[in-house]
């Protein structure tokens, strides 16, 4: 079978993807420097006789790892920090530099190293491309509205720049590349501090502490629970024809944040109260993917309902947080 290269293998997303490319027989080299994410979500994986691990920062080339990759035929590129929230010591806020390198000079060099071997390549970019959108949902044609120099900028103009490295490699190399968009996610092996809405009610409502919802509550989001997530990726990867695609992955199930945190009060069983705090600046308004052209070409659609993936988020929580019991 063939060789996957995971770049951001150890993530949230990252180690999801390594699981299910093992399970179906793939072998696979997981790239880490463990900056946002933990050695704990492949732990189980380090005996697999299919799996490689390689620490290392893709910032820096990846031919200078100890590791020598020469026979590989896919790399995913899922490395770089990923949550806003700047209470959290794993966000990009708290690695900005780090960030726009992840997805600049890290870019460039995993679309060398898939130059090098003739390996397909897929970018995970984000909806975080589309800033704080003026039209819903959103569509793969829509260009964005994003501050290029606001407190996001260093993931947005990141992940911008990210596509268009990709693209270029596209163009004036024909490399195979593709570009998900990926939507919120959420799931089991997320980071219990990473600070994301997410992460962040599920803990408080175990906790029987206030929920904290920024602004007025009446800014959407529309969640993706991970499994679904990491088949669209599957699919984008593996499907044939789809190179210089770019493509988004998400649930069209919107919400708003106040209704996400009854919601998620509701299934924790939690007296909870629910507390307003400051909007972070550049927080979109509404975020909602247009999922048509994965539907079409990918032939893909989430199928886990935010209660079914909510409830399997919890249970995953409550054995890392030290919560009430009710
Ligand atoms: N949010 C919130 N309370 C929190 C964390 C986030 O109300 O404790 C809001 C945040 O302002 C945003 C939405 O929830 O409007 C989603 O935030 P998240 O950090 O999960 O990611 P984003 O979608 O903004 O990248």
């Amino acid at each position: 079978m063939p060789t996957v290269l995971v770049a951001g293998g150890s993530g949230f997303i990252g180690s999801f993807l390594c699981k299910e490319l093992l399970a179906r027989e793939y072998s696979v080299i997981c790239v880490d420097n463990f900056l946002t994410s933990s050695k704990e979500n492949i732990a189980e994986l380090l005996t697999n006789p299919r799996f490689v691990f390689i620490e290392h920062d893709i910032t820096k080339e990846i031919s200078n790892s100890e590791y020598p990759i020469t026979d590989i035929q896919y790399v995913f590129h899922l490395a770089s920090p990923a949550s806003p929230n700047d209470k959290s010591p794993r966000s990009y806020i708290a690695y900005p530099i780090e960030t726009l390198q992840a997805n600049s000079q890290g870019t460039k060099n995993l679309l060398d190293l898939s130059l090098k071997t003739k390996a397909r390549f897929l970018y995970a970019s984000t909806s975080e491309v589309y800033g704080d959108p003026q039209m819903s949902p959103q569509q793969e044609s829509y260009w964005g509205n994003v501050n290029p120099n606001g407190v996001r900028s260093v993931y947005d103009e990141g992940k911008r720049f990210g596509e268009a490295m990709t693209q270029a490699y596209h163009r004036k190399f024909g490399v195979d590349t593709r570009i998900a968009r990926i939507f919120n996610t959420y799931g089991p092996a997320m980071q219990v501090d990473d600070g994301r809405v997410v992460s962040n009610f599920i803990t408080e409502a175990l906790k029987n502490e206030p929920l904290s919802v920024y602004g007025d509550g009446s800014q959407t989001r529309s969640f993706c629970y991970v499994s679904d997530l990491v088949e669209g990726l599957l699919s984008f990867m593996f499907g044939e024809g789809l190179q210089g695609e770019v493509i988004n992955l998400g649930n069209p199930n919107e919400k708003t944040i106040l209704a996400f945190a009854q919601e998620i009060k509701e299934l924790t069983h939690s007296s909870s109260e629910i507390i307003y705090q400051p909007l972070p600046s550049d927080d979109p308004k509404k975020r909602n993917p247009d999922i048509t052209k994965a539907k079409q070409l990918l032939k893909w659609e989430p199928k886990v309902t935010l209660e079914e993936g909510l409830r399997k988020t919890i249970a995953y929580f409550k054995t890392k947080v030290s919560y009430v019991s009710l």
